[in-house]
């Protein structure tokens, strides 16, 4: 088959190489020339374990190709994705505006009939308005059905290749067909592909990253109340786990969630309720414990210190990613930290594997982090005159430090631990003063 992805960013890039990978002809189209052309060198624009080997094979197989025009794609292939950004306007609605842009685009460049797929999360409704955006631009006759992304950040290859399921949004049948003949490589163990109306569709992702991200919420909240009386977070969820009908994901208690999709989902999930005049309380609760959650590990900063304040203080930071084996930086909890904390005099020597270029620039747009942040090239250089040590994303280079050499360049043994990567006592036998989420301290 012959396909055009319009975004190639975390979603258009892999589903693009994915796809491609199957032996289809992908015409990956991006309007930022800069990235397309990276592309075009084998620069990968983006971290995400996997895919440079894949769009590396696809582009030199000649099935993978890069352009900024849309309409040299449209003209070419027969199925359209549409994976543009849809983030999020103060109001919590998504922006909507690139999706119109690339709607518009597509239906001016069309040559024939085309299937336009909405694989960007987008409101309820929106394949109708898509058509309707675009009717007006071309003569040929188009459907558009929904089929949201579920890939995760990280392991997005992994989840595209061999996704759980695949929702496909379409009243028609032959539209279903086609899309489930394009999707059969990657079901080939019996995932299910599930067809439903288009409605249903757009409801089924909002309502997977609002229900994961209430499953976060829930535990953050019970680490408030495990510090109060005494109990272990870490204890309550092996307890939790292993009940079948709980399972065993998105359970862990730490600094809150953040990336582009929870939060942007969740608003635009309470957005959808407000407009409609239905209430979501338990959505908007677990939004609301994840503001405070974000803010926690500054607090207990903040209340060990007591009266000295922070001013003098430096802080090594470990982690800045919104979570493990990304580089993306949106809506991470480690610019709450940094703010916080910043906003109160003291320093932070910053590492991350990955995202500290992306963090740069987010980290710049914090006035009060002006001058007082600075990047290092490893865990250990972080601790050189540092006061504490926080940690805030769970990298798996963390996991196993040496902890000698830790104590030994920290002013003082004291560990902040946004992700509970270690055990309260074996920390207080190694001589470090040490904070959990949600569990007593060391
Ligand atoms: P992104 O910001 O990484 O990429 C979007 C790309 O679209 C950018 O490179 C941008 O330059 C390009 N673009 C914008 N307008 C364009 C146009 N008119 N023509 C061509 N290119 C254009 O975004 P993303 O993270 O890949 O997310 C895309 C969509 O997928 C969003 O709706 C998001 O909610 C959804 N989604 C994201 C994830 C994720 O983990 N990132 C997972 C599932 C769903």
């Amino acid at each position: 088959m012959k396909i055009a992805v319009i975004g190639t960013g975390y979603v258009g890039l892999v589903a693009g190489a994915c796809f491609a990978d199957t032996g289809n002809t992908v015409y990956c189209v991006d309007k930022d020339l800069a990235k397309i052309d990276a592309l075009k060198k084998g620069i990968i624009p983006i971290f995400e374990p996997g895919l440079e080997t894949l769009v590396k094979r696809g582009y030199a197989e000649g099935r993978l190709l890069f352009t900024s025009s849309t309409t040299e794609a449209v003209a070419e292939a027969e199925i359209i994705f549409m994976a543009v950004g849809t983030p999020p306007l103060p109001n919590g609605e998504p922006d909507l505006t690139y999706l119109k842009a690339a709607a518009e685009e597509v239906a001016r460049a069309m040559t024939g009939y085309r299937l336009i797929v909405n694989k960007s999360t987008v409101p309820i409704g929106s394949h109708r308005i898509v058509a309707d955006w675009m009717a007006p631009y071309t003569k040929h006759a188009f459907d558009v059905v929904s089929n949201p992304e579920f890939l995760k950040e990280g392991t997005a290859v992994d989840d595209f290749l061999k996704p759980d399921r695949v929702v496909i949004g379409t009243e028609s049948e032959k539209c279903f067909e086609r899309m489930a003949e394009l999707y059969s490589p990657f079901v080939r163990q019996g995932n299910p592909i599930i067809r439903m109306d288009p409605v249903s569709a757009e409801i089924t992702k909002y309502a997977c990253n609002a229900f994961l991200a209430t499953r976060i919420s829930f535990m953050n909240e019970l680490s408030v109340l495990c510090e109060k009386v005494n109990g272990d977070i870490e204890q309550v969820r092996k307890g939790m786990t292993t009940d079948v009908r709980i399972g065993k994901h998105f359970l862990y208690a730490g600094v809150g969630y953040g990336g582009s999709c929870f939060p942007k989902d969740v608003q635009a999930l309470m957005a959808t309720g407000r407009r409609n005049d239905i209430p979501l309380g338990i959505i908007s609760a677990a939004e609301e414990a994840n503001a405070r959650q974000k803010r926690r590990l500054s607090a207990k900063v903040r209340a060990h210190y007591g009266s000295q304040g922070l001013a003098n203080k430096t802080f090594a930071l470990w982690g800045l990613a919104f979570k493990p084996n990304t580089d993306d930086m949106r809506e991470a909890p480690s610019l709450t930290v940094i703010k916080e904390l910043t906003e109160e005099g003291a320093r932070i020597r910053a590492f991350d594997p990955v995202a500290t270029d992306n963090a740069r620039k987010m980290v710049d747009e914090i006035k009060s982090a002006s001058g007082k942040v600075q990047y290092c090239d490893s865990v250990y250089d972080t601790l050189e005159g540092a006061d504490a040590l926080l940690i805030v994303t769970e990298w798996n280079e963390f996991r196993h430090p040496d902890f000698e050499k830790i104590k030994g360049l920290l002013r003082t043994p004291l560990i902040f631990d946004g992700r509970n990567l270690f055990q309260p006592d074996q920390m207080r036998d190694r001589g470090f003063k040490y904070y959990g989420i949600g569990r007593n301290p060391a």
